[in-house]
């Protein structure tokens, strides 16, 4: 690009080294060079720069012979891996370092645990504990007796003073009409040193949201949320 600024010109042409070339192309070659840098800067200033650096546990919940919460053949365990998955690679996309819990349809339970909840949750936490992340994120979905329930809540232990404050910048991004909710002495999370949060990203016992949760367009909609949430909490 310097080297526009260092031809000589000679009447109607210009020279860049030994090549001569017309005024009106060096003019043309000027424009195209200044909205490619101006290209690169607007595409540049759409990455979320704060996940740079930043390593990320996500937690898909369940797995394997533990499906969470179910409707006939909509499994929560699958429609957490499906968001977790997609949330890793956007957050990858972005810079962050990310890791899962799991990638497949197994859980984490050593075998023959009794009880095999604890194990599973147990190995969990210690993932999470001993990878250095910044921050865990662990991936559920809700489901009540009662089918009126809606919509994405974010819950957090207060083990750890950062806890609260993602989940408002989650919360305020996925759902500004709940609140967020404390939850004391669940296994895994009162566990888990570093700051995070559990997701329920909705109710699969209600219609509107379990419509809603089994399709792609959904669940990246949430994804990004989540991210504009993280986002925000990284760049306060
Ligand atoms: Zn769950």
């Amino acid at each position: 690009m310097v080297s526009f600024f260092i031809t000589v010109d000679i009447n109607e042409y210009n020279y860049i080294g030994d090549i001569m070339i017309p005024k009106k192309y060096i003019i043309f070659l000027f424009i195209i060079s200044i909205c490619t840098i101006q290209f690169v800067k607007a595409t540049n200033t759409e990455l979320k720069t704060d996940f740079y650096g930043k390593v990320i546990y996500i937690d898909a919940g369940h797995g394997g012979i533990d499906s969470g919460a179910v409707y006939k053949n909509i499994l929560e365990k699958d429609i957490n891996l499906s968001i977790s998955k997609l949330l890793a690679l956007k957050l990858e996309y972005l810079g962050a370092t990310v890791y899962l819990t799991r990638d497949g349809d197994y859980d984490l339970s050593v075998k023959n645990a009794f009880p095999r909840k604890r194990s599973d949750l147990g190995n969990r936490a210690k993932l999470i504990n001993n990878s250095g992340a910044d921050i865990y994120l662990s991936i559920h979905l809700n489901a009540t007796t009662s089918s009126v329930w809606r919509g994405a809540q974010v819950f957090f232990d207060d083990i750890n003073t950062e806890n609260k404050k993602i989940a408002q910048y989650v919360q305020q991004e996925l759902n500004k009409g709940r609140y967020i909710s404390e939850i004391k002495g669940m296994y895994m999370n009162s566990r888990i040193k570093i700051p995070g949060v559990l997701i329920e990203a909705g109710f699969l016992s209600n219609d509107s949201d379990r419509n809603l949760l089994v399709t792609e367009e959904y669940q990246e909609e949430i994804v990004d949320k989540i991210i504009n949430g993280l986002d925000n909490y990284f760049s306060r």
